[in-house]
């Protein structure tokens, strides 16, 4: 439901992959339909995928995001 890996996800932009951020703060806001752009390397956790607009916002609110940031650019 929330952080598993992209199984099923279908193709889309680029990279091929999906922002996993929400759209709103709830759980059950709809999945932000962006291309993701960067991953961002996590403690135990697997990097997350976001898009440009959700970068800050993952870096500053996701759970366990190392310090200083580990930062991919996706091609
Ligand atoms: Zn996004």
């Amino acid at each position: 439901m929330n952080d598993s890996p992209a199984e099923g996800l279908e193709p889309d932009g680029a990279s091929g992959r999906q922002c996993e951020r929400f759209q709103g703060d709830a759980p059950e806001s709809e999945r932000c339909p962006a291309p993701a752009q960067f991953t961002i390397g996590r403690h135990v956790y697997f990097p997350i995928l976001v898009c440009t607009a959700h970068l800050g916002l993952a870096l500053l609110q996701a759970p366990n995001v190392l310090w200083p940031p580990e930062i991919t650019r996706l091609k």
